[in-house]
């Protein structure tokens, strides 16, 4: 039987569902867990499944000669460059293979961007007033403490199923020459497992923007993470940008951070041949070339892309009864209720939980004093301030699944527990 709306209820009936949550509550507690659903990390499953990486490589020459255990290649091996341009759907040219996380290139490009400016800009950011960014929230926290950490101001706008609020951008951008630049995660954003559109990405590569030298930080991390049988295909930036005139604008990061080893992996970057070869000049103050071992390893892993794409299947077929997880525990404790909404995500690591505004610092308390460690309330907001207390980021890949269900199972009882008393309260 269908449950009643939790507002819709008498102040009796109210109370009758705040008493016999508390018992449920009192209950999980005693149970006296200790799970963790806070960060998107791969499971030790998944990362067995990259172990034939400690015996590889299994020779010290790349395909032209190069001894890879030697300086030099500061754009990365060709031959891995070659097998992620077929999957990011660049050209080779335009990717460079980098070290081992996604997150440092972004740094660095931003670093140079506010040390010596860019291909199009008129000084170094430093030199400007004051530098804002556009973030689509709920968005990823690093993103945003990358910003804060750099003194960059944040402008939120609306993360939609199909990407970014567009009219907030463009009004942003349009006439507001200290808004230099914008995230973007494209193909199932963290945390809100959006897929940007085509019709989205060729307004953002397009729109007019008052600062010369604007920047779509295009971060890709999660282009080929797929958890059904429809892949999406992540929508062309580059090539959009370049047609409508900004080839500048666009600047894509990926990595295999989630494809082999978190942390032991390679990361990618793609942009425009003025941008690459800006950033391999002041790359190359800092580095005489990359970990070409470790691209050679992951060469010799994959063989070519659907090597790659193999791969990512057999990922796939261990998480997605994860996520499966998160939505029958959340449906069967929560469906009806009306105090709160999911996300079914078809690819990325998240699941974007939205509880009664003004409750979910409540339901993170709730479930950390039962054992449940969750991202804290406002994790996915600048400054970590969701303006509406409402939003959760699960993160359900890391654990075992019975640690999945027995935690969301709580992560249920603690979202109505925390809508009942609020409502109560009234
Ligand atoms: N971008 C996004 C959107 C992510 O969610 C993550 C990992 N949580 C990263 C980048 C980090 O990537 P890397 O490991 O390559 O630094």
């Amino acid at each position: 039987t269908p449950r009643p709306p939790l507002r819709s209820l008498s102040a009796d009936e109210l109370a009758t569902f705040l008493a016999a949550r508390q018992e449920a509550y009192t209950a999980l507690q005693a149970r006296g867990l200790r799970l963790d659903l806070t960060r998107g990390k791969p499971a030790s499953d998944q990362l067995d499944l990259s172990d034939a990486l400690l015996g590889l490589p299994t020779s010290t020459t790349d395909r032209s000669g190069t001894d890879v255990r030697n300086y030099g290649g500061l754009e990365g091996l060709p031959e891995l460059r070659e097998i992620f341009a077929e999957l990011l759907e660049v050209e080779p040219a335009q990717l460079l293979a980098g070290g081992n996380s996604s997150l440092t290139m972004m740094h660095q490009a931003l670093t140079f961007l506010l040390l010596w400016g860019g291909p199009g800009s008129e000084r170094a950011w430093k030199d400007e007033p004051v530098v804002k960014f556009v973030c689509p929230v709920p968005g990823y926290d690093r993103h945003f403490s990358m910003l804060a950490d750099l003194g960059i101001e944040m402008l939120s706008v609306p993360m939609h199923e199909d990407g970014p609020d567009v009219e907030a951008v463009t009004a942003l951008v349009a006439d507001d020459p200290a808004v230099k630049g914008m995230w973007v995660v494209p193909t199932y954003a963290n945390p809100t497992g959006s897929v940007v559109s085509p019709e989205v990405a060729q307004a953002l590569m397009s729109m007019p923007t008052a600062a010369p030298d604007f920047r779509v930080f295009w971060d890709n991390a999660y282009a080929l993470h797929h958890l059904g049988d429809e892949e999406v295909r992540s929508a062309d930036a580059l090539g959009l940008a370049a047609a409508a005139g900004h080839p500048d604008r666009p600047v894509m990061f990926a990595s295999t951070s989630k494809i082999t080893w978190a942390g032991a992996g390679v990361a990618f970057m793609a942009t425009s041949e003025a941008n690459r070869a800006w950033f391999l000049r002041h790359l190359s103050m800092a580095s005489i070339g990359p970990d070409k071992v470790n691209q050679l390893r992951h060469v010799q892993l994959f063989g070519d892309a659907e090597g790659v794409r193999a791969h990512m299947r057999r990922h796939r077929a261990l998480i997605a009864p994860k996520f499966a997880a998160v939505d029958a525990a959340l449906t069967d404790g929560l469906e009806g209720l009306e105090v709160a909404e999911w996300t079914r995500p078809t690819g990325g690591y998240f699941v974007n939980l939205d509880v009664l505004d003004g409750t979910a610092t409540r339901v993170v308390e709730l479930a950390k004093e039962a054992g449940i460690a969750l991202t804290p309330a406002g994790a996915s907001f600048p400054h970590g301030q969701d303006p509406r207390d409402r939003n959760i980021r699960l993160a359900p890949t890391f654990p075992p699944l019975e640690q999945v269900e027995t935690a969301m199972a709580g992560v249920a009882t603690c979202v109505a527990l925390a809508a009942a008393e609020q409502l109560r309260a009234g």
